[in-house]
């Protein structure tokens, strides 16, 4: 081959690098010969989705027909949960889809994207494979510095990204934290406020974005079906914003991004509040389970309102991630977020915790030894 293919890269996509996912349970098995692992690492409902969802899917479905590209039936449901119009909701293939969609819609390469240090993956990929420059602002204790944030505004800005609560950290921001952001930055300037753990929060000071949209233009709400809702294998998302905004980001979106199961799967999800209720307590029992045993073992942690939780190790996160490994437990490192110190532990069902605490403990001790 003569040609240098790597050079062809734009600038913006020069400097990228792959998004890292959790590494799946078979390949762990097929590289250790391992059994029994369990995985702790992407955030998803460890209950999987509900018994509703699983009834729904098993019903017949035309899957020679392509699916509805407008979405009517999930979207109908969708604005009768939020209260809103269905113009108003842009669907996605998992809401990664709609982060960018909203990104393409109204940023170039001659704009600058805001979002904050150790924010969700995701943001730098999205503007970097526009091109456009990405203005990343110093985390204040791991969480996002609103205030910072409103400082980086400058003529170039188009659109901020803001993810509440955050990954991997699990920092949010108050109520009248962004709402003052909000007030603050000017109308032209678009702000994405990503929603992906909204069922998962307790704080009373947690703000519900939604409420929002009419009051400001520019702002754009995303949710997922991937967490709570226990249905990230199948790809859905959305965003609820100012139906002008809905527009142009329909426009660039693929007309068929969101495959019929998963439209059935979505708009059935929303009906079983049981379930979501059943999650959301596992959660906070799992999460009290694991911030216990960090405690007890004198480790710090990041306090968190996601499904998952930071604990800083002291020595690096990637080590101890290894060794975990040959232990039957997937969590994630996050060096890649600049937190080579941190694991992220997604909160899984009582006996998975407590594997991976049984684990942690046996491969602190013996890190320790080693040292
Ligand atoms: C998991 C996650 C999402 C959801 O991604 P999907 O594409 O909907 O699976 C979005 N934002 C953040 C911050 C997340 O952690």
């Amino acid at each position: 081959m003569t040609c240098d293919l790597l050079q062809l890269a734009t600038p913006g996509v020069a400097g990228l690098q792959p998004y890292q996912a959790g590494k799946p349970i078979e390949e762990l098995e097929r590289e250790l010969g391992l059994k029994n692992i369990i995985k702790l690492a992407s955030n998803e409902n460890p209950l999987g989705p509900g018994p509703m969802v699983r009834a729904a899917m098993k019903q017949p479905l035309d899957i020679s027909r392509y699916p509805d590209g407008n979405g009517y039936e999930l979207k109908s449901a969708l604005a009768e949960y939020h209260g809103i119009r269905p113009e108003q909701i842009t669907l996605g293939n998992g809401s990664n889809d709609v982060l960018e969609l909203s990104a393409r819609a109204v940023v170039t390469s001659e704009h600058e994207v805001i979002f904050s240090e150790h924010a969700f993956a995701v943001y730098p990929l999205v503007t970097g494979a526009i091109g456009a420059k990405a203005v990343i602002v110093p985390a204040r204790n791991f969480g996002h510095d609103l205030k910072a944030m409103q400082g980086a505004i400058s003529k170039r800005s188009r659109l901020m990204f803001v993810a509440n609560p955050n990954n991997p950290t699990g920092t949010w921001s108050t109520r009248s934290e962004l709402r003052s952001l909000l007030e603050a930055v000017p109308e032209h300037i678009i702000v994405v406020v990503d929603e992906a753990y909204f069922d998962y929060v307790q704080e009373p000071d947690y703000p519900d974005c939604i409420e929002w949209l009419p009051e400001f233009p520019n702002l754009v709400v995303t949710r997922t079906f991937s967490k709570v809702h226990g249905l990230a294998g199948l790809r859905v998302g959305y965003s609820i914003s100012h139906k002008d905004l809905a527009d142009l980001m329909n426009r660039v979106r693929q007309p068929f991004n969101v495959n019929s199961m998963a439209m059935v799967a979505a708009k059935t999800a929303l009906k079983d509040t049981t379930h979501i209720e059943q999650s959301v307590k596992l959660n906070q029992n799992g999460m009290q389970q694991l911030t216990d045993a960090f405690d007890s073992m004198g480790l710090n942690y990041i306090p968190s309102a996601g499904n998952f939780v930071c604990v800083d190790l002291q020595q690096p996160g990637k080590e101890v991630f290894q060794q975990l490994l040959h232990k039957g437990v997937i969590v994630r490192p996050i060096d890649n977020y600049g937190m080579p110190n941190h694991l992220r532990i997604t909160i899984g069902l009582e006996e998975e915790n407590e594997k991976f605490i049984k684990a942690l403990k046996k491969v602190i001790g013996k890190v320790k030894r080693e040292a």
